[in-house]
């Protein structure tokens, strides 16, 4: 996959090819797109992940598009808990950012470099800013600099900002961030200090990870046929036949998620649900109950299907299908993990057997369709619509259908 399938505007393919920047990393190939969508991203991600041009690319692919400026704002702040970081993060700016028509300014403001110097720069105009949080927030402080612009947010290795005592000073200059901001936020590890930071930064934070595909040694993938009115019945068969004490279950939206699991804890499961309705505390406590054991049975939107290190989890069901092979992908990694086994189960209906086919052709697995006794499927499969797939999120209308009809006749 080329830097430019992700969304990145070609004036990049030069300077990426002549640093040896073939084929994104792992870690670009998730957060480019994401950032380039403006969304709040975590990504767990050790150095020599290819971590920095995964956020340096997104934000010189913003400035790209900026307007022409005598003199430029601050629309970037990038902070590293080390001087080194910082340097080189901004070296990377100014090696990609080369080709752009209005290549960027980018300063470092760093400790134990001259203070005056730095100011004159940060006062001749800047682009981005690439800071340790002390010397930034005493040139914050002395009124030498203005946030008031910036448009997106890095934490570089954040755990280690945490861990180095900057926490004090980052809650200092997130209170005069505009709160109206994008924000990134790279860690290697994820202790409970950065959880309670990541709460103050965003509550919408995408996980992505440099995880690969569970491989096939540890994850056992099945799949049923089953009517969709016998799904409930048959995971309840599933679950009572199995000795199974931590299952994590997907469906398709909120709505559906409580309502099973409100059905199932009337059968007598220890179950409830979690999805993007809950209070962020709601979601913390769920997955909490979860992880302790005190919930056996999860009922989850795919907001439980990125990111989510939970140990032990013996079987993930995908009750609803996903709607793509990457959410597919990232469902059944909640099992399998570190080098546990798992299984994955997806119940398969008639009517969505051929989205089933697909992703199984994109993922490169050829599953037999099970069937379990008393739970077969009776109704004949749905035929494959003719003509081009809808595009993703797009109904047809009550307009385009009459005109098809229309066409038709
Ligand atoms: P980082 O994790 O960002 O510090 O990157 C580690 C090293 O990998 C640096 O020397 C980068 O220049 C290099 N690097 C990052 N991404 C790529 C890529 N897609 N192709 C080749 N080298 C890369």
């Amino acid at each position: 996959m080329p830097f430019n399938a992700l969304g990145l505007s070609p004036i990049f393919n030069a300077p990426l090819l002549k640093n040896g920047f073939t084929h994104p990393t792992p870690i670009q190939r998730k957060v480019i797109p994401l950032a380039l969508e403006n969304k709040d991203i975590i990504a767990l991600a050790q150095t020599g992940s290819g971590k920095t041009a995964s956020f340096v690319l997104p934000i010189l692919h913003a400035l790209s598009s900026e307007p022409a400026r005598k003199k430029p704002t601050l629309k970037a702040l990038v902070l590293t808990p080390t001087r080194e970081l910082a340097v080189q993060v901004a070296e990377a700016f100014s090696l990609f950012g080369s080709t752009l028509a209005q290549p960027p300014r980018v300063v470092s403001i760093i400790g134990g470099e001259g203070l005056g110097e730095q100011m004159r720069l940060v006062q001749q105009g800047c682009d981005v800013v690439v800071a340790t949080p002390g010397r930034l927030l005493e040139i914050l402080q002395k009124g030498q600099i203005s946030l008031h612009h910036v448009k997106t947010l890095v934490l570089d290795e954040a755990d280690k900002m945490v861990s180095l005592g900057f926490t004090e000073a980052l809650e200092s200059l997130l209170h005069v961030l505009p709160s109206a901001r994008q924000n990134l936020l790279f860690s290697a590890s994820y202790p409970p200090s950065m959880q309670t930071l990541a709460r103050t930064i965003s509550e919408t934070f995408l996980w992505v990870s440099e995880e690969s595909t569970p491989t096939v040694e540890h994850l056992i993938q099945r799949a049923f046929k089953v009517d969709a009115h016998n799904r409930g019945p048959l995971l309840r068969h599933l679950l009572t036949t199995h000795a199974w004490k931590h299952v994590l279950v997907f469906m398709a939206n909120k709505r559906a998620a409580d309502n099973i699991a409100a059905k199932f804890y009337k059968h007598g499961f220890n179950t409830t649900s979690f999805h993007g309705n809950l209070s962020q505390e709601e979601r913390t406590k769920t997955l909490e109950a979860f992880k302790n054991h005190k919930v056996s049975l999860l009922f989850a939107t795919d907001i439980a299907a990125r990111g989510l290190d939970i140990k032990g989890i013996e079987c993930v069901v995908n009750f609803d299908l996903p709607r793509s092979t990457e959410d597919y992908i990232h469902r059944i990694g909640r099992t399998a993990r570190a080098g546990h086994g798992g299984e994955s189960i997806t119940f398969v209906t008639p009517e969505n057997h051929a989205h089933f086919a697909l992703i199984q052709k994109r993922c490169q697995t050829a599953m037999v369709l099970e069937s379990i006794s008393g739970f077969e499927s009776t109704t004949p499969n749905a035929s494959q619509p003719k003509g081009q797939a809808p595009l993703k999120g797009k109904r047809k209308s009550k307009k385009d259908k009459l005109r098809e009809k229309a066409k038709e006749a």
